[in-house]
C-alpha cells in the first residue's frame, strides 16, 4: 500500500485524508496487529493526530480483531472525548499523548506486544547490538523504558527521557512502542522490531550475533539522509543494563 495513503497530520502539504479514510486505516492497522499475534484479548492501542490537533483513537476493552471504524473514539489533548460515542478511549492514552506533546513530527503512535521484542523487555534486556543492516538503518538500540503502572503517569514519565532519540522502544514487563510521521510508518517501526528480535534471538541460540563493524554502522547510519527517513536515530549507542 502506498505510503502516501497514510499521511496525516504531519505529512506536510501531502494530500490530507477525511477522518472516515483514517479510521478505516487503524481498524486495518489493529487487524494486523492481531493477524501477526501482537496483541491479545484487549491488548495494544492505536492513535493518530489529525491535522486540527484532535486525536483518532482505539477504543478501551475491545480485541484488536472486533475494532470497527464507528468504534474509533475522537478526543482532544485533554483525553475529553468529542462527538457522541458510547466507547471510551484507551487507557494507554496517557502514553500516547505525551509521545504527540513532546514531537511535534509524531502522527501516529502504535503500542502493542509483540511476543519476541517483548520477550526482551520481560528479560530487561535492550535491543542494542548493531548486527542486522536493517535495523541499524531504521531504528538503531532499543532500550527498555523503565517500569510503569499502566494507564497512570508512571508510563509517560518512564519514556520521555527516551523519546528525544528513539522512535521504538521497550517497555519494562510490558511491550513496545512505535511512533512515526503517519500510521504506515509507526507500524513498519513495529514490524522491523519483531523481526529483528526474532533474528536476535535466533543468533543468540546459535552463539551470538556478529556486530558490524563502527565504520561500516557510522556509513549506515549516515545513509539516513539519502534515503530521506524520517524520526529520531540514537546514533551508535549501547544499553548494558537495559534502559539505564
Ligand atoms: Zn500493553
Amino acid at each position: 500500500m502506498p505510503q502516501k495513503v497514510f499521511e496525516n497530520f504531519a505529512s506536510g502539504g501531502g494530500m490530507v485524508l477525511k477522518m472516515q479514510e483514517i479510521k478505516n486505516q487503524i481498524c486495518d492497522i489493529c487487524a494486523k496487529m492481531w493477524q501477526l499475534g501482537w496483541v491479545a484479548a484487549n491488548d495494544g492501542n492505536v492513535s493518530v493526530r489529525l491535522a486540527d490537533g484532535t486525536f483518532l483513537v482505539t477504543p478501551a476493552g475491545i480485541g484488536k480483531s472486533f475494532i470497527t471504524p464507528d468504534k474509533i473514539v475522537q478526543i482532544n489533548s485533554a483525553s475529553e472525548t468529542i462527538g457522541e460515542t458510547d466507547y471510551r478511549p484507551s487507557s494507554e492514552i496517557k502514553m500516547h499523548l505525551r509521545c504527540y506533546q513532546d514531537r511535534d513530527d509524531i502522527g501516529a503512535v502504535i503500542h502493542a506486544h509483540p511476543p519476541t521484542a517483548t520477550g526482551y523487555a520481560v528479560a530487561n534486556k535492550a535491543l542494542d547490538g548493531y548486527t542486522m543492516i536493517e535495523a541499524v538503518l531504521t531504528i538503531g538500540s532499543v532500550p527498555v523504558t523503565p517500569y510503569g503502572t499502566p494507564s497512570t503517569h508512571e508510563v509517560p514519565e518512564a519514556i520521555a527521557p527516551y523519546l528525544q532519540e528513539h522512535d521504538v522502544l521497550l517497555l519494562q514487563n510490558h511491550g513496545a512502542l512505535s511512533v512515526g510521521a503517519d500510521l504506515l510508518t509507526a507500524f513498519y517501526r513495529m514490524e522491523t522490531l519483531e523481526l529483528w528480535a526474532k533474528i536476535s534471538l535466533n543468533a543468540h541460540l546459535l552463539g551470538g550475533a556478529v556486530e558490524i563493524s563502527r565504520e561500516n554502522i557510522e556509513r549506515l547510519c549516515s545513509m539516513r539522509g539519502q534515503y530521506g527517513m524520517s524520526g529520531r536515530h540514537p546514533g551508535y549507542k549501547k544499553y548494558p543494563n537495559g534502559g539505564s
